[in-house]
């Protein structure tokens, strides 16, 4: 085979290709410094940043905020995507790609925004206490506007029997 040996950039060491990183940015397909230099590099990278000793103390509260960050996007984008399926195969406006800070933000209370119920992610089958995504006007699109935040119940109750029967129903269950 042809080219099955490549020249590192930085030891110098003829190695086979095999021991250069796949990259799809290269021209080559592969990285230009051999696998061991590029661990040697990281290594010595990290050891500059963080030398022994010096550590950068875990910041709890702060990876806390992190990981309810991630989850917030996680729930918005799994919102937004069921939300863009059900656009197309209706043909109908989705904007909701374009305001997907606010969709974080509608989602952060994790509260039905018409029953007032705490809402659970989904985690495979679809519970009645389960996030989903209704339109106020069932005629407009997925606009940031047009959207409600509400549990699966309401939703589906409303889909059955309209929004203000599936209300007097989940008003009388509550008494
Ligand atoms: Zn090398």
């Amino acid at each position: 085979m042809v080219n099955s040996t490549k020249k590192c950039l930085r030891c110098g060491q003829m190695k086979s290709v095999e021991e250069y990183e796949k990259d799809s940015r290269c021209s080559t397909g592969r990285r230009n410094v051999c696998r061991t230099c590029r661990n040697n590099l990281r290594r010595k990278r990290y050891l500059e940043r963080f030398p022994p000793g010096k550590r950068r103390p875990r910041n709890h509260a702060k990876e806390a905020e992190y990981a309810r960050g991630k989850r917030r996007r996680h729930i918005a984008t799994y919102l937004a995507s069921g939300a863009r399926k059900r656009a197309k195969k209706k043909n109908i406006p989705f904007t909701l790609d374009q305001h997907m800070d606010a969709l974080i933000l509608r989602t952060k209370p994790m509260k039905c925004e018409l029953t007032g119920i705490p809402l659970r992610m989904a985690d495979g089958t679809r519970d009645y206490d389960s996030i989903s995504m209704d339109r106020v006007s069932p005629e407009a699109g997925y606009t940031i506007e047009n959207i409600r935040i509400v549990c699966w119940a309401i939703n589906a109750a409303a889909g059955t029997w309209g929004l203000n029967k599936a209300m007097e129903i989940f008003r009388k269950i509550k008494e």
